[in-house]
């Protein structure tokens, strides 16, 4: 049974404490095989299927290492602003765990490859929070237990555990924060978006898919309250393995009402693990934390140090693509947005659409207009990702190169796209087979303009007499006479002077 936990009011948190983070985020790269053998990395499969001597830590076995990782490992390194070490080896990190068959994990210690960096994080109005990088450094993943027969899936209450080890040996990065302080009460944001934002970065350096629902992206959230006169940082708890960004937030602004309450009764809080529960937002205890020593780490002997060389460092550099914060930076002065429209358009997830419909042609405002309302309403009304619509860039910017040149209204427009989006070919294809053009011929639009002045004689003396407005109702029967296909502003021109109001 665990005791519901006293909390502090979240304003007088902010109050009387100083909030320090720390935050150590695990990234399963997509290598092809894993870290020290030839077995294949990938998600899932069935149990057991892709081991191996090497990653069962059989005797006899050795480790080779994964040249692609280290690849990785440096691009990574060098994409959070890091100094690469020009020579490190792996170490044992010593533990019993069933999930790790070595007993040992093979990981780096006091000679990571990657350290000293920074990472600059976008809060969502707009401020920039400097996350300073202790380390970024290569190690394997761990097998699977599962456990069988209790109500939790944990352990405890459970009548046996299953071993997988597929994921045993995968190759993983742990980038490591330095302490984060001054943040004050937005430090729960910044825990998010700082994640969010090394989220985005391993993605855009594309050596991980940092899926976080499937553990391939995993963070580690450790939190301290430091009392406003205090010279020290406080305790930390690490809240292991917390599954979504919204929970990064969540679980760092629960440790801190819950820290807050400990420290304002006079308690002490315990250095430990503690578990985030995604149902009700709370932590609860883990384990009391092991220090270093408790590993008994050494260098690993079947393995050889590791020494890029200067040449190879810079040109992996060559590679990196442009940062995801760079690239914000300058779509926003680019197509003139404001920090909130930028936002939208990130959080939509049209972003490279909305590129590619604007290299194809459109102004960035129409192409962004088209992509975030009407494309993303289609796609949420067919249950699609944006992406998989029937319709490409360049055929949302011939839409919209229609729209400019006359051809076609808004209206008619979205007609376009809808044909387009059931398969009936190009947006001009559709035009004609669906005969969309809008009616631009004067002659076309008098006879109807003449006609409804004619079905409704009080309204055309009413525009006669001076009362514009009542053009509405004219407007309205031309443009149903159409079929929608009238240009509404040429038609109440076309009324005006028809009753020579
Ligand atoms: P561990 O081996 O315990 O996981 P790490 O050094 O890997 O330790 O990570 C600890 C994390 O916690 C780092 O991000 C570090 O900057 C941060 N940290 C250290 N001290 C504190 C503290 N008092 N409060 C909050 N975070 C801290
Ligand atoms: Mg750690
Ligand atoms: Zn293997």
């Amino acid at each position: 049974m665990t005791a519901v936990a006293d909390l502090m009011d979240y304003a007088e948190v902010i109050e009387r404490f100083d909030p320090v983070l720390g935050l150590e985020v695990h990234v399963e790269l997509n290598t092809n095989t894993k870290m020290f053998c030839g077995c294949e990395n990938t998600f899932g499969g069935e149990p057991n299927t892709h081991v191996c001597p090497t990653c069962l830590g059989l005797p006899g076995s050795l480790p080779v290492v994964n040249g692609k990782a280290v690849e990785s490992a440096i691009r990574i390194g060098l994409a959070l602003n890091c100094e690469i070490a020009p020579w490190c080896r792996f170490a044992r990190k010593n533990y019993f765990y069933p999930d790790m068959p070595k007993n040992f994990q093979t990981s780096q210690y006091d000679e990571p490859i990657a350290f000293n960096g920074y990472l600059d994080v976008t809060l969502d109005d707009g401020e920039v929070v400097r996350v300073e990088i202790e380390r970024a450094h290569m190690e394997e993943d761990t097998g699977k237990s599962l456990h069988i027969g209790g109500a939790t899936g944990r352990i405890h209450g459970a009548e046996h555990s299953l071993l997988d080890y597929n994921r045993a040996g995968v190759p993983l990065i742990e980038i490591v924060t330095k302490p984060i302080a001054g943040t004050g009460e937005r430090a729960p944001e910044v825990a998010r978006a700082y994640v969010t934002a090394l989220r985005d970065l391993l993605r855009a350096l594309g050596v991980s898919d940092v899926r976080m629902d499937q553990g391939s992206l995993r963070c580690d959230a450790n939190v301290s309250l430091m009392a406003k006169d205090a010279s020290e940082f406080g305790t930390r708890t690490e809240t292991k393995n917390v599954n979504s960004l919204r929970s990064v937030e969540r679980a760092v602004r629960y440790e801190m009402t819950r820290q807050a309450a400990v420290l304002a009764g006079g308690g002490t809080v315990t250095q430990e693990t503690r578990h985030f529960q995604e149902a009700d937002g709370t932590t609860s205890s883990g384990r009391t934390k092991e220090t270093a020593e408790d590993y008994r780490y050494f260098p690993e002997p079947d393995l050889v140090p590791m020494a890029p060389t200067k040449e190879w460092i810079e040109q992996l550099r060559g590679t990196l693509p442009e940062m995801p914060a760079a690239r914000r930076k300058r779509i926003q002065t680019e197509w003139e947005l404001t920090a909130e429209e930028l936002r939208d358009l990130f959080n939509s997830g049209a972003v490279e659409l909305v590129e590619a419909t604007v290299a194809a042609g459109a102004k960035p405002g129409d192409a962004r207009g088209w992509w975030v309302n009407f494309l993303t309403q289609e796609a949420n009304a067919r249950e699609v990702e944006l992406a998989a619509l029937a319709i490409t860039p360049a055929q949302v910017a011939r839409v919209i190169e229609l729209v400019a040149s006359g051809e076609l209204t808004n209206k008619l427009a979205r007609e376009v796209v809808k044909g387009v989006l059931e398969g009936e070919g190009e947006p001009d294809e559709v035009v004609d087979k669906r005969g969309l053009k809008v009616v631009s011929d004067d002659s076309a639009l008098l006879a109807a303009v003449d006609e409804a002045l004619a079905a409704q004689p009080d309204v055309a003396e009413k525009i006669r007499g001076g009362k514009v407005a009542a053009a509405g109702a004219i407007v309205g029967a031309v443009m149903k006479a159409t079929k929608g296909q009238a240009d509404a502003k040429r038609v109440r021109e076309l009324i005006i002077e028809r009753v020579g109001a």
